[in-house]
């Protein structure tokens, strides 16, 4: 088989070249952009498996969670007290994310936006300023379960 004509596997957050992943490792780090990134099974074709950004992961679980508080805070079943925390606990995870995405766009001064990959001091500024949104989010999480 000529290894020319094999893909070589892409990272989903800087779409660049990945290095060899290794036999069984579920979770690891992009050599370029230093993101986290997690394999993933692929329920379409079994038993091939994906990469995910695992940032991207956290919105798409999360956003989920917080639709379903207001619903049931509409609804009239989760008390306001309740909705607080929820809330909270989903600022800390996006905090946590935001922050982890600016330092590591600092750092690699690569950041994604949602049409395209951002290089050097347009990257830096952008991911400063996730940065401070995810400081921002963290204290405002803290804050929420401290109540
Ligand atoms: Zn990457």
């Amino acid at each position: 088989m000529n290894m020319a004509s094999v893909p070589r596997t892409t990272c989903p957050y800087c779409r660049r070249v990945l290095s060899p992943w290794r036999h069984r490792r579920l979770f690891g780090l992009c050599g370029e952009c230093h993101r986290p990134l997690a394999l993933v099974p692929d329920f379409f074709r079994p038993p091939a498996y994906r990469i995910w950004n695992l940032l991207g992961i956290v919105y798409v679980v999360t956003l989920p969670i917080i639709g379903g508080a207001l619903i049931s805070l509409a609804i009239g079943d989760l008390p306001p007290r309740e909705l607080v925390t929820v809330v909270s606990l989903v600022l800390l995870l996006w905090g946590a994310t935001d922050l982890w995405d600016g330092y590591a766009g600092i750092r690699t001064h690569m950041v994604r936006t949602r049409t395209r990959v951002l290089e050097n001091s347009a990257a830096v500024r952008v991911s400063a300023w996730k940065a401070l949104a995810g400081a921002a989010a963290l204290v405002i999480g803290i804050t929420g379960l401290s109540i």
